[in-house]
């Protein structure tokens, strides 16, 4: 069959949205099949170019723009169900229109200056171009606020200078948003964090690759390191309404709450893989799925699926570009994180099931555990976020003298009816001056019951009874288990200088 023949006539962005939905559907489908036979291995970097135009002939990035520039209107629910439907074929193709969308369009959206907007979403709708966002640096990762890239403002421009690494779709967008500090006359570099566009196809504005890094995984997706040294336009400046550190937070805490939509699509696709392989999967005479430890396996992809789906209710009802999301850690946090551990705990979970089999980069089981695992990396490394849903939440009980966990829990928003799980577990007293790992198991438990208190409403909704109830019962014990290890007063210490006296071999009576 030709490439030819797969290519079909491109659909309106007008259309109602699951008209749209399906023919993207569809699109990606065939597109991941093509991939298929004409690649020789699915284990290629990059995306074979007639694979994005085929793609990008549904205009899927038009959910993110808004209705007077053309696009689809910024409906989140819109964007988080094109984030599903691109990650049940392939996850990185999700992460690359999340970073498109929640890392450049939105961003654009709430605070480019009109003169700008205009030529730039037609740039996406027309010419389907793509766009990314560069804050990390070498040295600064998650302190990302000590960044050194600096800017000056000369004439109608400004300078920026410095080095960033790993940004999403290095050497392939035709934007990104370059942050950086101030540096004033004597040099110093100011506190506040700006962000700029810059346009690769002007050379002023051109960012230079110096290094392509081999990823572990998301092969599709370019990274590496660049060296900035453009002038952009003063238009190109984004407007915070107060300062730029707090627009960097909404502008994180919107894409962070944005994380289950890439969650859904992989996580079911993980299930039906589980399902259809343990189905058909026979060892000792029967089925996989006859063995009740791959049941509990199962249950506990099907409590993700369900978890991440009252996920998408949540982010869909709170995370408009018209809400400010700066003051929104806790729940930006909660979700980002349970929902990247979900993810990985599924693709590592569906890798036991299916054996050898799936011990493979080209096997969905073997891509899903390397393309999941930066996920609880990036935009926060989960280990640090988890310390911070406990410093809000702490903080909060601080305020109100409240020092038991139950007590607080059962009459606080995003977590009163999940409380009622946990009467007797969580009712003790927090030291409101906890040790880091001790506020980072507590930041794991925390996560979970504000996922199971979205869960709760989920049901409310009218989502299937006996998925909801699996859900919140695999939840509960996983909480439980947690505060008995959180519970245990005992630390472990690093041995720094440990290998004197800890050669096993020396010990062996020969
Ligand atoms: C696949 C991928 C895609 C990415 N995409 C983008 C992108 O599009 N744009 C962009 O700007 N950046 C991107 N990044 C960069 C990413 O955001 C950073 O890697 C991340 O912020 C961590 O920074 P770092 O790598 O410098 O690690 P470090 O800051 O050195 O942290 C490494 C680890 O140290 C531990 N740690 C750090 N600080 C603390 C602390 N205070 N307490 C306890 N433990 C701590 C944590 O375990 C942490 O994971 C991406 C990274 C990856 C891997």
């Amino acid at each position: 069959m030709s490439i030819a023949s797969y290519l079909s006539k491109d659909i309106e962005t007008s259309v109602e949205f699951e008209t749209f939905r399906d023919a993207f559907r569809e699109k990606l489908h065939k597109a991941f099949a093509m991939r298929g036979d004409f690649d020789e291995i699915s284990t290629q970097r990059g995306l074979p170019p007639f694979m994005m135009r085929e793609i990008q002939s549904v205009t899927p990035l038009s959910v993110f723009i808004p209705e007077e520039y053309g696009g689809r209107g910024g409906h989140v629910h819109e964007c988080q169900a094109i984030l599903a439907a691109a990650s049940y074929e392939s996850l990185a193709l999700s992460l690359t229109l999340g970073i498109n969308g929640a890392l450049f369009l939105q961003p654009l959206t709430k605070y480019g200056s009109e003169s700008i907007k205009g030529p730039i979403f037609d740039r996406f709708l027309e010419e389907k171009n793509l766009g990314g966002l560069m804050i990390t640096e070498p040295d600064y990762g998650t302190d990302a606020l000590s960044m050194q890239t600096s800017y000056t403002e000369e004439d109608d421009a400004y300078h920026l200078e410095g080095t960033k690494h790993w940004a999403g779709l290095t050497g392939w967008a035709d934007f990104f948003l370059v942050a950086a500090r101030r540096q004033g006359a004597d040099g110093a570099l100011g506190r506040d964090i700006d962000f700029f566009v810059a346009d690769m196809n002007r050379p002023e504005q051109m960012i230079e690759v110096e290094e392509f890094y081999e990823n572990l995984g998301l092969y599709m997706i370019p990274y590496g390191r660049n060296h900035v040294d453009i002038r952009v336009p003063t238009a190109h400046r984004l407007q915070p309404e107060s300062t730029g550190i707090k627009m960097m937070l909404d502008i994180l805490h919107r894409s962070r709450i944005e994380f289950p939509g890439m969650g859904m699509g992989f996580l079911k696709r993980i299930l039906d893989e589980a399902l259809e392989h343990c189905r058909e999967r026979f060892v000792g005479g029967k089925p996989l799925i006859e063995y009740d430890q791959v049941r509990q396996r199962i249950a506990k992809l099907q409590a993700a699926y369900t978890a991440c789906s009252a996920m998408c209710l949540h982010t869909s009802e709170h995370a408009h570009t018209d809400n400010n999301l700066a003051g929104e850690a806790l729940s930006a946090n909660a979700v980002k994180t349970v929902v990247t551990d979900l993810m990985q705990d599924a693709a590592q979970s569906l890798l036991q099931l299916t054996g050898g089999t799936g011990y493979r980069l080209d096997h969905v089981a073997g891509r899903s555990v390397v393309d999941s695992r930066p996920f609880q990396i990036f935009e926060g490394s989960n280990d640090v976020l988890y310390q911070q849903i406990s410093e809000s939440v702490l903080k909060s009980m601080r305020s109100l003298e409240e020092k038991n966990l139950y007590a607080f829990l059962s009459d606080y928003e995003m977590t009163h009816r999940a409380a009622d799980y946990f009467e007797d577990t969580l009712d003790f007293e927090v030291d409101l001056s906890l040790p880091q790992r001790k506020l980072v198991e507590l930041g794991r438990i925390l996560g979970r019951v504000i996922s199971m208190e979205l869960t709760i409403e989920l049901g409310d909704r009218g989502f299937r009874s006996d998925l909801i109830s699996n859900c919140l019962q695999v939840f509960r014990k996983e909480v439980d288990g947690r505060v008995t290890a959180y519970r245990d007063h005992e630390p472990t210490e690093v041995v720094e200088d440990y290998v004197e006296g800890s050669a096993w071999l020396d010990y062996v009576n020969a």
